[in-house]
C-alpha cells in the first residue's frame, strides 16, 4: 500500500517508534529512523519487516531538542528520497515529579522534545507534501493530551499541546491531501514505562509483575497494555486511502482509560 512512499519516524529506535517504523515497513515504505542508542539492531528489524518490498532504511541521529539538528535531517531524508511523505512525531521523553519540585531544565526539555520538535518538523515537512497534494502527518500523543495525571506537568502540558498543534494542521489542510491526526495511548510497556514500573516496586517493595499490575489498575480498565504493534496498525490506516478524510482526530488506544 504505501510502496514508493518515505516515512520518517522520529524516535524510532525503541518502543512504539520502531513498533510504528516496522508497521509502515511492512505496507512497503522506506524509513528514515532517528534516535539514541543502538541502530543497527531497530535497523535489521526495520529491513527485515519491509523485506518483499526491497524497502530502503536511512537513519539520522538528530537530537529533537536541536531546531538545528532537526533542518538538516529533514534536509537529508528529502535530499535521500526526493520527500518525506509520511511524518511520524513520536520522540518523547518524561519525567515525574510534583510542579514545585519539577526541575526547570527538565520542563524545557520535554516541551522542547514532546511538542516543539513536532512543529519544526512539520513546518519543513509540509512544503513538500503539498506540492505532491499528499502526505500523513501522525502526532503520537498520549491519553495524556486529553486528560492528566498527578505528578506530570511538562508531560501533560506537551501532550495537550500536541493534540492542539494536530488540529490546527489539519485545518490549515483541510482542503489538501495532507491530513494531521494525532495516536493517544495509554500504557506500553516500552523502556520508557518500565522507568515508572521500577519506581513503584521500589516504592511499594512489589515484584516486577505486581508493580505492572498496580501501574495499570490506577488508570486502565483493561489492565492489559496497549502494543507498539497495536499502535503500528493505526498509523497504517491514518495512512489509508480509507483515511483520506480523516483530520485532526486524538484517537486514543489506552484500554478505557479516557472514557473513565
Ligand atoms: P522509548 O523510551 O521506548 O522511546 C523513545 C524514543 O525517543 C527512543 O528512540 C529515544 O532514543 C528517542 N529520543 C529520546 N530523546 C530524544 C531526542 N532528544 N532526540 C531524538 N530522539 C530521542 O519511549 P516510548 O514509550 O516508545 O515513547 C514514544 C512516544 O510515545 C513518546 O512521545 C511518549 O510520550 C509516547 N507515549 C508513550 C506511552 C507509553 O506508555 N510508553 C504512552 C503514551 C504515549
Amino acid at each position: 500500500m504505501l510502496n514508493g512512499k518515505t516515512a520518517l519516524v522520529t524516535g524510532s529506535t525503541s518502543g512504539i517508534g520502531l513498533g510504528i517504523a516496522k508497521a509502515l515497513a511492512r505496507q512497503g515504505a522506506n524509513i528514515v529512523l532517528n534516535g539514541f542508542g543502538d541502530v543497527e539492531g531497530p535497523r535489521a528489524e526495520v529491513l527485515a519487516a519491509g523485506q518483499a518490498h526491497g524497502i530502503r532504511v536511512e537513519y539520522h541521529g538528530a537530537d529533537m531538542s536541536r531546531a538545528g539538528d532537526i533542518e538538516d535531517m529533514m534536509k537529508s531524508s528529502a535530499a535521500q528520497f526526493g520527500r518525506v511523505d509520511i511524518l511520524v512525531n513520536n520522540a518523547g521523553i518524561q519525567h515525574v515529579a510534583n510542579v514545585q519540585d519539577f526541575p526547570p531544565e527538565r520542563w524545557d526539555a520535554i516541551i522542547a522534545i514532546n511538542l516543539t520538535s513536532a512543529f519544526h518538523t512539520t513546518r519543513l515537512a509540509l512544503p513538500g507534501m503539498l506540492a505532491a497534494n499528499w502526505g500523513r502527518i501522525i502526532n503520537v500523543a498520549s491519553v495524556h493530551g486529553l486528560v492528566a495525571s498527578a505528578q506530570k506537568s511538562a508531560y501533560v502540558a506537551a501532550k495537550h499541546g500536541i493534540v492542539g498543534l494536530t488540529k490546527v494542521t489539519a485545518l490549515e489542510n483541510a482542503t489538501t491531501g495532507v491530513t494531521c491526526n494525532a495516536i493517544c495511548p495509554g500504557w506500553v510497556l516500552t523502556p520508557l514505562v518500565q522507568k515508572q514500573v521500577d519506581a513503584k516496586a521500589a516504592e511499594h517493595g512489589l515484584s516486577n509483575e505486581d508493580a505492572k499490575k498496580l501501574l495499570l489498575g490506577e488508570k486502565e480498565p483493561s489492565m492489559q497494555f496497549t502494543t507498539p504493534e497495536e499502535l503500528g496498525e493505526l498509523a497504517v490506516f491514518f495512512c489509508s486511502p480509507a483515511a483520506g478524510n480523516v483530520r485532526g482526530v486524538a484517537w486514543n488506544m489506552d484500554g478505557g482509560w479516557a472514557a473513565q
